[in-house]
């Protein structure tokens, strides 16, 4: 007969409580990522050559296969201490190529974005702002195997220790649980905690119960007929648990980030059981994440790798309008970028030369000749009208806007005019038009009739030339 351990109280909930704060913080970052959902690659052939239209990518050939040779050393290992850095006018799709890179990488691969201008805050420091987004992008799979024993106790015995001040009485140490189950025998050694919620559901020599143990820690005990239901991390709601998996052993995999990690054990405790956890959580009360909280989460994720547990994915930190950072950002990223933790760094921009931000020293792109170096650089071009048509197309597709094909070429005109940005965020506006015009599908008077409603960022600024004198400097 073996005996089984638990591990130490809360040693579950740290991974219980990141599984939950990663699905909120995930959701809220993931509504940041919509405008490229249609970007699901590379589009490379297998000998590495971009294919005119892939993987919802169109054109950018040069830059997409550069962006593959990228991938490659990535995947082998040797971009460590180095960064991409895209640069090109905007709207040439920066921002759809490092997502892509991201795919590449594979599909649960972290990926965090950030705008330079994020790491302006009055509240936070710069550091703190870069360092929580690179935590962002470095994940970690947990492993647990989740285990249920279900049989009759035929031993309940509290081991005891004399307690420390003499004439106090005992303490109850652990307690040795006993179980006839369907497949012999199985005695465990469980946590006074533990024991305490036996106690409390009058638990007795000859009860039917179930033990729920997560990679050795005992995380639910409980009378048989009780055991019914589990957290759902998706549903957020307890959630039956179908009949079949009830008594199964099965792995359970979560992906999580170090970001999560640290956010959810820095918020105070009210409690370990998982409800205390939730509430934390829904509304949290915010507590500063310290270097010495992270350099505990460190150790303890170590220790997770090292006992085959955990594994450490690193994921993809995206830094748009990278001329937006200063000296002090870069000196941190500098030295970010050489430690074993860091995640893949892309940068983009659309600036020329430029002055660093905050000085008055002119560089290619307002970056660093120092962090230049370490970049290699990936250049976006303009495109066609052609490729412009097939991308409003694969976007009509995704947000579901259905044209005349005289609307796509009016649509087109307006992108090359003025950016594709503005032309992908009028199809929305345009369809809403059309369905109030009564049309079926999307007409060119419906695109005409949006794009005189709405300003593109163009106009906007001609308009403010024009008529500077009515606005407020
Ligand atoms: P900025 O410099 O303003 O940040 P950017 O170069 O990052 O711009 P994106 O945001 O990537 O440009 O592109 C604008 C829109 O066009 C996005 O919705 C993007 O997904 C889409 N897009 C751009 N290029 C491509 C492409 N080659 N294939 C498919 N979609 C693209």
């Amino acid at each position: 007969m073996e005996v089984d351990s638990a591990a130490p109280p809360g040693a579950g909930a740290i991974v219980a409580a990141a599984g939950i704060a990663a699905s909120k913080s995930d959701r809220q970052r993931g509504a940041r990522v919509v405008a490229h959902s249609h970007v699901k690659g590379l589009g490379l052939s297998g000998a590495g050559y971009a294919l005119p239209s892939g993987a919802g990518m169109v054109g950018q050939k040069a830059a997409r296969e550069a962006a593959g040779v990228a991938v490659e050393l990535i995947k082998i290992g040797k971009m460590s201490g180095r960064s991409v850095l895209l640069v090109g006018a905007p709207g040439t799709g920066k921002t759809a190529i490092a997502h892509a890179i991201a795919h590449e990488l594979g599909t649960r691969v972290p990926f965090c974005n950030m705008v330079g201008s994020e790491v302006y805050s009055a509240e936070v420091k710069k550091s703190e702002v870069l360092m929580e987004s690179f935590r962002r992008a470095i994940g970690l799979r947990i492993k647990e195997i989740k285990e249920v024993f279900e049989g009759e106790v035929t031993e309940l015995a509290p081991v005891e220790t004399p307690n420390a001040l003499e004439g106090f009485g005992k303490t109850i140490e652990s307690v040795i649980v006993t179980l006839k189950t369907t497949k012999g025998s199985k005695q465990l050694r469980l946590d006074p905690m533990i024991y305490e919620l036996l106690v409390k559901e009058r638990v007795a020599v000859g009860d039917v119960i179930y033990i729920e143990a997560n990679s050795g820690a005992v995380k639910r005990v409980g009378r048989s007929d009780s055991y019914a239901t589990e957290y759902d991390l998706e549903a957020e709601e307890y959630v039956p648990l179908p009949k079949d998996e009830v008594h199964k052993r099965r792995e359970v995999v979560q992906d999580i980030s170090l970001h999560d990690l640290d956010a959810a054990n820095a918020r105070p405790q009210g409690g370990k059981d998982i409800m205390s956890i939730v509430n934390q959580i829904s509304k949290p009360r915010k507590t500063e994440i310290t270097e010495k909280l992270r350099m505990e989460i460190n150790k303890i994720v170590a220790k997770y790798v090292e006992q085959g547990i955990a594994e450490i994915v690193p994921g993809v930190l995206f830094v748009d309008e990278v001329h937006m950072l200063d000296m002090e950002c870069f000196a941190f990223l500098n030295r970010a970028l050489e430690s074993n933790l860091a995640p893949t760094v892309i940068f983009a921009t659309n600036r020329g030369m430029c002055d660093i931000h905050g000085t008055d020293i002119r560089s290619p792109h307002g970056i660093p000749i120092d962090l230049l170096d370490r970049c290699l650089i990936i250049r976006t071009q303009p495109y066609t009208l052609e490729e412009i048509t097939e991308i409003l197309c694969i976007r009509a597709d995704v947000e579901g806007v259905k044209f005349e094909p005289e609307a796509v070429t009016i649509l087109a005109e307006i992108a090359a005019r003025a950016s594709l940005r503005y032309a992908i965020q009028l199809l929305t506006p345009c369809r809403v038009l059309s369905e109030s015009n009564g049309h079926e599908r999307v007409l060119a008077t419906d695109i005409r009739e949006a794009d005189a409603v709405f300003y593109d960022a163009k106009s906007s600024a001609r308009v403010l030339l024009e008529q500077g004198d009515a606005f407020i400097t």
